[in-house]
């Protein structure tokens, strides 16, 4: 079986619309959609990890590489899968452990991308076919593609934006000075440095960059379905986390837990394996993707250590819903906080133990806040709404919070990020 990994940066759940995503749409429908699907951390990095590992992330900020974890990509490389991975971001490079198991790594340092902070639609398509082609004549492929385009700066193609702006023509000088707002927002996490219509066009052009973002993923797999034709091919297709536009006073990813930051999108798709016209909405975590891939390859893994659980069952129809997780997770923490992004102090938390974690079941969230009042939210058709705090939350919040602070790993003092190329590449991204 070949496995394709298609993850894209920043996709929030409520993105997966027709007039947006009409393949995703479309194969969401026609696959196996999961609906209540949840990041295990806010941002790139820890999730990622867990996403890799099927390790909690809570040891994201003391140490955000991967080196020495058991991944999927070296178990699937032991079983002699031939492995390829195609992206830009900066979090998940060769400098963090992600080339680990992977024979072919393309994570664009070194690289010259034409003056774009990161790999755009077609040169990212392009890479990808590239890639694609050169695995033709192997056997078992894992491959992996991150798409990056939206992430911010938003950069969508002229003809999507003409889709969200029908009365404006195409200005690169709009579109920059836009971001650079957005940048300068996400710099002082205020975004009343944004006026009301500026914050709304920013979103647009978030919205634009997922109609190009579906159409990369529709050639993506049409091309791997070509090339691999007449063999076994499973593609998932998830995002790492959401992104969020001031719904609850945040800009961009990381810190906090809302929905429009930690619900995303996944979908397994197979036409050969069965997997198709279901929606299912158990609750289920990123945390679960590590052996769900290693179950369906048919490896024997030593299952307890992963924290992840298979999600092979509820894919072949065998659990009622409900049943998978009873509560999911997110969580951002570390010992010595250095902010991913130029901060307000008062919000940055600079030098101090920092965590937060949210915990939320079919209905019900609660956002544990170190450093600010937590939250007790009811969740109706994606929109939260403070109630009363719950007892059953209050304890599960407390236990998760020992656990979290038992972990020798939280206790790790944070990652210096040492090499000036990744730090340039976090800038244009509009970290650090
Ligand atoms: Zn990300």
């Amino acid at each position: 079986m070949n496995i394709f990994l298609f993850t894209i940066d920043c996709l929030r759940y409520d993105m997966v619309r027709h007039e947006l995503m009409p393949f995703l749409t479309k194969l969401g429908r026609e696959a196996v959609f999961f609906q209540n699907a949840f990041a295990p951390a806010p941002w790139t990095a820890p999730s990622f990890k867990s996403i890799f590992t099927g390790q909690e992330p809570f040891d994201q900020g003391g140490k955000m590489n991967i080196y020495g974890y058991e991944t999927i990509t070296k178990v699937l490389k032991k079983e002699g899968y031939a492995t390829y991975a195609v992206h830009s971001n900066p979090w998940l490079t060769r400098k963090f452990g992600y080339e680990e198991g992977f024979d072919v790594f393309f994570d664009s340092l070194g690289e010259d991308l034409d003056g774009q902070p990161y790999l755009r639609t077609k040169a990212f398509l392009q890479k990808c076919t590239d890639s694609l082609d050169a695995a033709k004549d192997k056997q078992k492929v894992f491959f992996w593609a991150h798409s990056m385009d939206l992430h911010d700066p938003f950069l969508p193609s002229e003809q999507s934006f003409k889709k969200l702006f029908p009365d404006e023509n195409y200005d690169f000088v709009r579109v920059n000075d836009l971001n650079k707002k957005y940048s300068k927002g996400l710099e002082f996490q205020d975004p009343s440095l944004l006026e009301s219509k500026e914050l709304g066009d920013i979103k647009k052009l978030y919205e634009a960059s997922a109609i190009d973002v579906d159409f990369i993923l529709q050639e993506f797999i049409k091309r791997a379905e070509e090339i691999f034709t007449g063999q076994e091919n499973l593609f998932i297709i998830l995002a790492d986390h959401g992104e969020q536009f001031a719904e609850h006073g945040g800009l961009a990813h990381g810190l906090y837990h809302y929905e429009e930051l930690i619900h995303v999108p996944l979908i397994f798709y197979s036409k050969d394996l069965g997997l198709k016209n279901r929606a299912i909405r158990d609750l289920v975590s990123l945390l679960d993707i590590f052996p769900t891939i290693a179950e369906l390859a048919g490896l024997q893994l030593a299952w307890q250590s992963l924290k992840g659980k298979s999600l092979s069952k509820l894919l072949k129809g065998k659990f009622s819903w409900r049943k998978h997780r009873k509560f999911v997770v997110s969580q951002e923490g570390r010992k010595d906080y250095t902010g991913i992004t130029k901060q307000n102090p008062e919000q940055a938390h600079l030098g101090k133990e920092f965590l937060s974690f949210s915990v939320r079941d079919q209905r019900h969230k609660f956002i544990y806040k170190e450093l600010g009042a937590s939250e007790m939210l009811k969740i109706k058709q994606g929109i939260e709404y403070p109630v009363k705090q719950q007892k059953k939350f209050l304890k599960l919040a407390s236990n998760i919070k020992e656990e979290i602070r038992k972990s020798p790993d939280f206790k790790e003092t944070s990652n210096a990020v040492d090499s000036a190329e990744i730090k340039q590449k976090l800038q244009d991204l509009g970290y650090m």
